[in-house]
């Protein structure tokens, strides 16, 4: 069936546009800071409506049209049309490569835009003079769409939107192969520009429903981004980048759930103060007090394990919790700590030396907030009796528990 009627195909294309447009307005609100992949997508749907239409606009789809391609070469205007289509998926793939959170310079962000339209270019010139180039745009509808299965297959972690796109490149696939198979057993008279082919109504509306598709589940992500960032942010303290206390039962209960095996245990944990802070801000000034705080977050952060839990309990009091460790093993990270500060590498300089006094405990299960408050609690009493003397690390005893 040929869908050469403009009322049939002004009543495909105003609600899908209508829609993707909606989508993008939506994607924007809330994305005040990080819209480099919005932008990106964007671009990448202005140049497949470009595509769209200068398809839609060839002389002979639309009876009544205007025949103002028929200028140009009519091959050449269906390799830069096609040049274009390859344009935009490299935008979409960039969009996806943003919402990853990757960074590349622009030399990368070129290659992926330019190579395949580059590549694309000369070898649909050579072919197009030899014969009807399908196994040519086949072999580049397989590389593009793996180029971006490749880039949207990490996301899948952090975004259910991911699985549409899958899903959808999937289907595109097949039905780009079963054309092609279709074509090749059957091949069609050679392709003139005045009776193109291609505007049949299952290829229109598969390419309509994909796009519609893709956008959608971009426009899904891009807000489940936003909502993970929003969560983040009420989680994270702003100044040393450390969980706060919120952030950090979530955190320890999760992952509790999470790996419930013997590498958890023994679980250490350590209730650190910093020493005479109230000294160091009345010395230097609120500013470099916060300085301090900064720097020792980082020298913990380039210390810690991954799997270690950081979190800034109050203003100079910060709680490590190590999973598969002693009290042992956590002091010699308490003596590695005091080191650090000592010989300062971390941002930002100090003109002054920090120094902490700990609580240090060890528990063979946690199961529930009220063992986590306990613990807390026995901690806090063996930072107390630190405290006494200063500059020491001080191990839970059955007096503290
Ligand atoms: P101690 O050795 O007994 O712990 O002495 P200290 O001076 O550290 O005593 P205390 O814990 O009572 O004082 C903590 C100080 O930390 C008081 C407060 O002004 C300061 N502080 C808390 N949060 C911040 C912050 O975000 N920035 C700065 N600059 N100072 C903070
Ligand atoms: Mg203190
Ligand atoms: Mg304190």
């Amino acid at each position: 069936m040929l869908l050469n009627d403009p009322v049939t195909l002004l009543f495909i294309i105003i609600p899908f546009g209508l829609m993707t447009t909606l989508m993008l307005c939506l994607s924007y609100v809330g994305t005040s800071r990080h819209r480099a992949p919005l932008h990106w997508w964007i671009a990448g749907d202005l140049l497949l409506a470009a595509y769209r239409a200068v398809d839609l606009l060839q002389p002979g789809v639309i009876p009544s049209g205007p025949d103002w391609l028929g200028v140009l070469m009519p091959d050449s205007a269906f390799i830069a049309n096609t040049a274009g289509l390859l344009l935009a998926i490299g935008c979409h793939t960039l969009a996806l490569h943003h919402l990853a959170e990757r960074t590349s310079g622009i030399a990368w962000h070129l290659r992926v835009l330019l190579m395949p339209v580059l590549l694309y270019g000369i070898g649909a010139t050579v072919l197009l003079h030899n014969s009807y180039m399908l196994s040519w745009f086949f072999l580049f509808c397989v590389l593009t769409i793996g180029v971006q299965c490749y880039v949207t297959w990490p996301l899948r972690k952090r975004f259910r939107g991911a699985w549409a796109l899958l899903a959808g490149h999937v289907a595109l696939l097949i039905f780009h192969g079963h054309s092609t198979i279709t074509l090749a057993l059957d091949p069609p008279p050679p392709l003139t520009f005045d009776e193109p082919d291609m505007f049949s109504l299952p290829a229109l509306a598969m390419d309509f429903m994909v796009s519609f598709l893709f956008t959608l589940s971009f426009a899904l992500m891009l807000q489940e981004q936003l909502r993970q960032q929003v969560v983040q942010l009420s989680i994270t303290d702003t100044l040393t980048g450390a969980l706060n206390r919120r952030g950090a039962v979530a955190s320890i209960l999760h992952q509790e759930r999470r790996q419930n095996g013997p590498q958890r245990y023994p679980l250490a944990v350590a209730m650190i103060d910093l020493d005479n802070f109230k000294r160091i801000n009345d010395q230097h000034g609120h500013a470099m007090g916060d300085s301090a705080l900064q720097m020792f977050a980082n020298t913990v952060t380039r210390l810690m394990r991954k799997e270690d839990v950081f979190v800034r309990w109050g203003g100079e009091e910060f709680l490590l919790v190590f999973p598969g460790t002693d009290v042992h093993l956590a002091q010699m990270f308490m003596k590695r700590l005091r080191e650090a500060l000592d010989r300062p590498t971390a941002e930002p300089r100090l003109p002054f030396p920090i120094g902490f006094s700990a609580g240090l405990a060890q528990t063979p299960s946690l199961n529930s907030r009220e063992d986590f408050e306990a613990l807390l609690r026995s901690v806090d009493k063996a930072l107390y009796r630190a405290k006494q003397v200063r500059g020491r690390v001080e191990v839970v005893e059955a007096m503290d528990v």
